[in-house]
């Protein structure tokens, strides 16, 4: 069968999907292919087997060999953008552990031997490159660009840069509909882009070290870097006030989608398997009712600490990309699938 294209809804969901090479392994064990990537049409073929196979559009796809930087122009670029015009956006990365989420998102550009290789530097740190870019060709204006980052993991918000700020609420100004976070979490006034890299180095650091005292493992949290970027006009002339506008952009590398046992012996597996499938399901939802507008407009953001915390970079005026993330092999096509699906609804 063939799966329905996408219409153009006013663009505010963007899906685009990714396939990563082949590891090692999986070309070792000779399985099937169960991804082939269709550039001209946008479009995706997966198949179980010769008798089974199906054909899904998408906003743009990209193959194994796509580089970093035309999967941030096409996925990033334009959210980021208008975030530094003041409006709001996320762009978020979905998929099974091990399916190239943070490879897309928050590769540094620094090989393990650390060597640099800009050319693989992931959405993150092109988002800033590009705000900062942008603030130097702006002679009229003056920029603030801060930065948060922050982990979910069973429903519970940590700061990834002050690892004592513990318990992070979130509410919503009722005037204004912004998110607000109590405590506050590490607010860092970015000072270029090799800055982030830094911070986001330190914040890998401590996640490790809070999910090994949690015995949990970074799959099976969501890492969000929240970038604010505020202008203002430079030359104040009399009697006009400044222009001043705010954009926030969240960036979510979200935890796998593997289906969580929630079988396992232990209660803190269960617990875990909650709270990924409550979030993602809800996340699904949300997306499915910002771009199904037959449901009457009900977004369930309230149901997972994760959409309230997008809830203002997310529908509205803001600008939504979500890539997703799928191996090649036909060695878990059943994962594939269902990230395929939760795409497909995306649409
Ligand atoms: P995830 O964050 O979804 O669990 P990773 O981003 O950690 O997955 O990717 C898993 C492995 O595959 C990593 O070793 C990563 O470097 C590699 N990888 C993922 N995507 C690509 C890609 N497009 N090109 C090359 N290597 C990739
Ligand atoms: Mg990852």
């Amino acid at each position: 069968g063939v799966s329905k294209p996408p219409e153009i809804k006013g663009g505010r969901v963007r899906v685009t999907l990714r396939v990563r090479p082949q590891t090692r392994d999986e070309e070792e064990s000779q399985a099937e292919r169960a991804v082939e990537v269709e550039p001209e049409t946008s479009s995706i073929l997966l198949r179980r087997n010769q008798w089974d196979e199906d054909t899904h559009k998408f906003d743009a796809v990209f193959q194994e060999q796509s580089a970093q930087q035309r999967v941030y122009e096409t996925v990033a670029l334009p959210v980021v953008e208008s975030v530094m015009k003041g409006y709001n956006g996320t762009i978020m990365a979905y998929g099974q552990t091990g399916t190239g989420k943070t490879f897309t998102l928050g590769h540094l550009g620094v090989l393990e031997n650390g060597e640099q290789d800009p050319s693989l530097k992931g959405i993150m740190v092109r988002a800033v490159d590009t705000i900062f870019h942008e603030k130097e060709m702006d002679e009229e204006g003056d920029y603030k660009v801060q930065a948060n980052f922050l982990q979910l993991y069973n429903e519970q918000v940590q700061d990834l840069w002050d690892t004592k700020t513990k318990d992070i609420s979130i509410t919503e100004d009722r005037q204004t509909g912004e998110v607000i976070l109590e405590p506050k979490p590490a607010s860092v006034d970015l000072k270029d882009s090799k800055h982030i890299v830094d911070l986001l180095q330190q914040g890998e650091k401590n996640r490790a070290v809070a999910n090994h005292k949690l015995n949990a493992h970074s799959s099976r949290s969501h890492a969000v870097l929240i970038i604010t970027v505020t202008r203002s006009q430079k030359v104040q002339q009399m009697g006009v006030p400044p222009t001043l506008h705010r954009g926030k952009l969240l960036l979510v590398d979200l935890a796998g989608s593997e289906r969580q046992k929630s079988t396992g012996s232990s209660g803190q597996t269960l617990e875990e398997a909650k709270f990924i499938n409550m979030s993602l399901t809800t996340l699904g939802k949300c997306i499915n009712s910002l771009v199904d507008t037959s449901q009457g407009g009900h977004v369930p953001y309230r149901e997972s600490k994760l959409t309230r915390l997008l809830k203002d970079s997310f529908g509205g005026s803001a600008r939504t990309s979500l890539v997703v993330c799928v191996g090649p092999s036909s060695l878990y096509w059943h994962e594939t699938s269902n990230t395929v699906k939760f795409g497909q609804r995306a649409i």
